[in-house]
């Protein structure tokens, strides 16, 4: 039976990128996996916003190269607002 759990595959770096501002945050680490993730939103800490805001997850250049491109097209905008938002009534007490 061979040790699966001993055997570390290629891990690939997710990049994240500000719906806010667009910048590139800090990129996980992920095992390879089927499951694509791309265009996938997480919640993230942006060190240029100095909030938690909404990050599109891009894994492969395309991705970036889409997202750069959506960006600039302003298609986040809205949701960034709405992202903003609904963090800061999350992080009020
Ligand atoms: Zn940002």
């Amino acid at each position: 039976m061979p040790k699966g759990n001993g055997k570390r595959g290629a891990m690939t770096p997710h990049r994240f990128f500000c719906i806010n501002c667009g910048a590139e945050g800090i990129p996980i680490y992920r095992r390879v996996s089927r499951q694509y993730a791309a265009g996938h939103r997480k919640k993230l800490f942006c060190p240029w916003c100095r909030e938690m805001v909404n990050h599109i997850e891009c894994v492969t250049d395309e991705d970036v190269k889409q997202f750069k491109e959506d960006f600039e097209e302003g298609i986040y905008k809205d949701e960034a607002e709405e992202s903003l938002l609904a963090c800061r009534s999350t992080w009020q007490r």
